[in-house]
């Protein structure tokens, strides 16, 4: 593991050398220990470094190394995090040495477009790359073997900032590779791993980078090469920037430049598991190379059959990629070679018409090509068998082979270091272990109210710091209006209960829904004894200018006096704003139209945290919701009449907030305890911590999908 690849400020000090190693894992980011390692070795280097130890250690003087080195104090949480590391590689969870059999010696290969890791590396865009870059931890803590495929863009998705007149405006930085988290992957000869896929009528050469997250490695494609030519140097530029001749080359560069680079590095995977239809050109690679060996098509379909698994992401049609048949043709025409007498039958897997004649449908393909196909949350199951009806026309409704596994968020990411302290004094330091037992989960009765309460508070408090450094930061560093300091959040009380909205801003999810009614929204949110404020936060797609039309409307509602400056905007919603939100928000809200939300997985992060759920019973909350743990939109979903549908979601989200939210939050003791409050947000945290963590979720996919996938079953 080379050092000079980091361009360090100073050779590391001997009794401290092993910070290199901890810097360049991201298993520093989930680990309170490691995390505290450099938090302590310089906190306001730490903080101006947006938490990035590989940045830190190019900084940091040679002064404050020597003085670590000989700081007790330092040294102790230095050993701790050392030891602990070297611990975590050593033991066998507990819970794959009596499952990991499943896997029958095998492991499992990771394919997604993005991957949410930490924002030092800035390679997702919200939801899916979040559960991609969870699965992977997980899969790490539990030592399941997993190696994850994706793209390295080098100017990942794009930074936010708002107009003065509340457009959206996006920015696109460079990521300064020096100081990522990321070193070249070596094929078994010591050589930096450059790959080649044919692409249309030219070879593109991709080189693989690879990441460290503590026993899971990941494995990202670059096609910025100097041997490339310009136009190929910039597909992987950028996350989902470009139009749909970039798209589709991406997916051929991901599917089967990603099977060559595994090729390549002398890994060989039983198990192949796309996460989302974005890589489903893996199989065709993989096909290919048996039909090289001489086997007949069929037997090669069967074989990659029965060794994919496919996890479909989304209900709503744009979100499956599909092309038109010349455009494949055009792609893929490098690719045919010897396999050019199937060509039919490969573009027949894709084939699928989904309303506008037919297409070839990545969905399709990877519905084809997996045995092993799950979809989100159990509602999500329902609609899509039923959505991709079609695909199996001879199989009874009952018998569609499509199953679910909802997802979960990755507790020792998502969870405040303050409450997994709290954790530690009342559950007992194994319970990171046991975390998806949930009777462990009881013991929560024994923290006291007030206990649990002054957390709350003290959460909310770290969120408006938050919130107001980040304004002064771009008061001082951008000269924005004194507008934008308002619509930002200038005027929110830290003392007030505070509702948070962050997520994609797109039309189906509702961003506006509770503007529905202006009158009704200002008297609930300026009631002097009572009042309430709302945070939004969310990125538009730079295409969808519907939705860029919502964020700029509810910019403007940020700015109306009649709210009382009880509304705020925060740009540039990403990992780290997103931590500070569901850490400090009282109440989660979430309103889609039903029943186009698959999962959603802010407000498991939320409720985790005691930020109970407010949401229609769409995708996760359809099967979390228990009548103690949050409320319930009860959605009266009419799919023929929308303004009706919202009109009386509307409705009942007032009724939910006049009449349950509102009154809960304020009524105190004498003591000044909202003893009634406290009892939600326990019981938020009961009831989700254990089912919606990824430690349930990744269980269930080496039981349910990764373990019959790798037994040919
Ligand atoms: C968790 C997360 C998401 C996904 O949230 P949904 O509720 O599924 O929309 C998106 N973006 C970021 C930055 C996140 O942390």
């Amino acid at each position: 593991m080379s050092e000079e690849r980091f361009a360090y400020a100073a050779v590391l000090p001997d009794r401290i050398h092993r910070l290199h190693e901890l810097a360049v894992d991201l298993w520093w980011s989930w680990d309170v220990r490691a995390r505290d390692v450099f938090r302590q070795l310089d906190y306001a280097l730490w903080r101006r470094s947006a938490h990035n130890p590989v940045k830190m250690l190019q900084q940091i003087s040679v002064e404050r190394l020597r003085a670590a080195a000989a700081d007790p104090a330092f040294l102790q949480a230095y050993d701790e995090a050392i030891t602990g590391r070297d611990e975590e590689r050593r033991l066998v969870h507990p819970w794959w040495a009596e499952h990991g059999g499943a896997l029958a010696g095998g492991s499992v290969a990771y394919f997604s477009a993005e991957f949410a890791l930490h924002q030092s590396l800035p390679i997702y865009a919200g939801g899916l790359g979040v559960l991609a870059g969870d699965h992977c931890k997980e899969a790490s803590d539990l030592g399941v073997p997993l190696v994850g495929v994706g793209f390295m863009y080098p100017q990942g998705y794009f930074h936010q900032r708002m107009s003065n007149e509340g457009w959206q405006e996006e920015h696109y930085e460079r990521l300064s590779w020096m100081a990522a988290p990321i070193e070249a992957a070596l094929t078994p000869d010591g050589r930096p791993c450059v790959t080649s896929v044919p692409l249309g009528d030219r070879t593109v050469l991709a080189a693989v980078w690879r990441v460290r997250l503590g026993r899971v490695r990941l494995y990202l494609l670059d096609t910025d090469l100097e041997e490339n030519a310009p136009w190929d140097r910039e597909l992987s530029a950028r996350l989902y920037g470009g139009d749909r001749e970039t798209r589709i080359q991406q997916e051929v560069v991901l599917g089967i430049g990603g099977v060559r680079a595994l090729r390549a590095l002398g890994i060989s995977p039983t198990v192949w598991h796309l996460n989302e239809g974005h890589a489903a050109f893996v199989a065709l690679q993989r096909i290919r190379e048996q039909l090289e060996h001489g086997t007949s098509f069929d037997d090669a379909l069967e074989t990659v059959r029965k060794s994919t698994v496919f996890t479909t992401h989304t209900p709503v049609p744009a979100g499956h990629d599909a092309f038109p048949f010349h455009l494949v043709e055009k792609h893929l025409a490098g690719t045919w070679g010897e396999i050019g007498q199937h060509r039919e039958r490969f573009l027949a897997l894709g084939q699928y018409d989904s309303g506008h004649g037919p297409q070839f449908n990545m969905t399709a393909l990877a519905m084809r090509t997996a045995a092993n196909i799950n979809a989100v949350s159990a509602l999500h199951g329902e609609v899509t068998r039923s959505m991709w009806r079609p695909m199996w026309p001879d199989t009874p409704a009952d018998q569609l082979p499509v199953r679910f596994i909802t997802n979960g968020v990755h507790a020792p990411t998502w969870l405040a270091s303050s409450l997994m302290a709290l954790f530690n004094r009342y559950l007992g330091a194994g319970w990171l272990d046991r975390m998806d037992d949930e009777a462990l989960w009881e013991q929560l009765q024994e923290i006291p109210d007030a206990e649990l309460w002054q957390h709350r508070q003290e959460l909310r408090h770290d969120l408006f710091d938050y919130i107001r450094e980040r304004l002064r930061s771009r008061w001082i560093d951008e000269r924005v209006t004194p507008n934008r300091i308002v619509a930002a959040g200038a005027m929110l009380d830290p003392t007030v209960l505070t509702i948070g909205y962050a997520r994609r801003f797109t039309a189906y999810k509702r961003p506006e829904l509770i503007f529905h009614d202006v009158e009704r929204l200002a008297r609930i949110l300026t009631n002097a004894d009572r009042p309430v404020q709302l945070v939004f936060a969310g990125k538009a797609h730079p295409a969808d200018e519907p939705a860029k039309h919502h964020l700029q409307r509810v910019f403007r509602r940020c700015l109306d006096p009649t709210f009382g400056g009880r509304i705020a905007f925060i740009d540039d919603y990403d990992m780290h704003v997103a931590h500070y939100l569901v850490h400090g928000c009282d109440v989660w809200l979430n309103n889609p139209r039903k029943p186009l939300e698959a999962s959603g997985t802010s407000g498991m992060k939320a409720a985790m945290n005691g930020v109970p759920h407010l949401s229609v019973g769409d995708g996760w909350w359809a099967e979390g919701y228990n009548g103690r743990n949050g409320w319930l939109i009860e959605s009266s979903t009419n799919p023929d009449d929308q303004a009706a549908t919202d009109n009386a979601d509307a409705e009942a989200l007032y009724k939910i907030l006049e009449e349950e939210v509102v009154p809960r939050f304020y009524e105190r003791t004498p003591a000044g305890l909202p003893t009634r409050w406290v009892a939600v947000v326990r019981e938020a945290m009961r009831s989700s911590i254990p089912r919606f963590s990824t430690r349930r979720m990744v269980k269930q996919y080496v039981t349910e999908m990764y373990g019959p996938a790798s037994n040919g079953k």
